[in-house]
């Protein structure tokens, strides 16, 4: 569960952002999860759940955005969501690369006092 690592090093910079604000309390912490990331939001929740006891994050609320994959045709200059085992444009047909969001893992935002 490499969820748990990735957490580590989120919480990390949420304790540091804290800490930096003279926070005695974490109330919320806002992610970003693409649906290419690899991450399982769930594991993620539960991870968090488990690294935040006993911390001034011990009753912070978990917000995860799900964010889905969007590819980019350049042949149409528009943008589409794929299927789930194609990345063909469903306008002209043609597979593309290029991917606009989907595989990211980010935190976007924290709540304290
Ligand atoms: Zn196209």
């Amino acid at each position: 569960m490499h969820e748990v690592g990735l957490m580590e090093s989120a919480l990390e910079i949420v304790f540091d952002n804290a800490k930096h604000q003279n926070a005695t309390r974490i109330h919320k912490v806002g992610m970003k999860v693409g649906a290419l990331s690899g991450v399982v939001p769930d594991a993620l929740e539960f991870a968090f759940e488990a690294l935040v006891r006993n911390t001034i994050a011990a009753d912070a609320v978990l917000e995860i955005e799900l964010i889905p994959v969007t590819c980019y045709c350049p042949n149409c200059n528009s943008e589409f969501e794929p299927g789930e085992f194609s990345y063909e444009c469903p306008q002209c047909g043609k597979p593309t690369g290029e991917l606009r969001q989907g595989q990211e893992l980010q935190l976007t935002h924290i709540e304290v006092s």
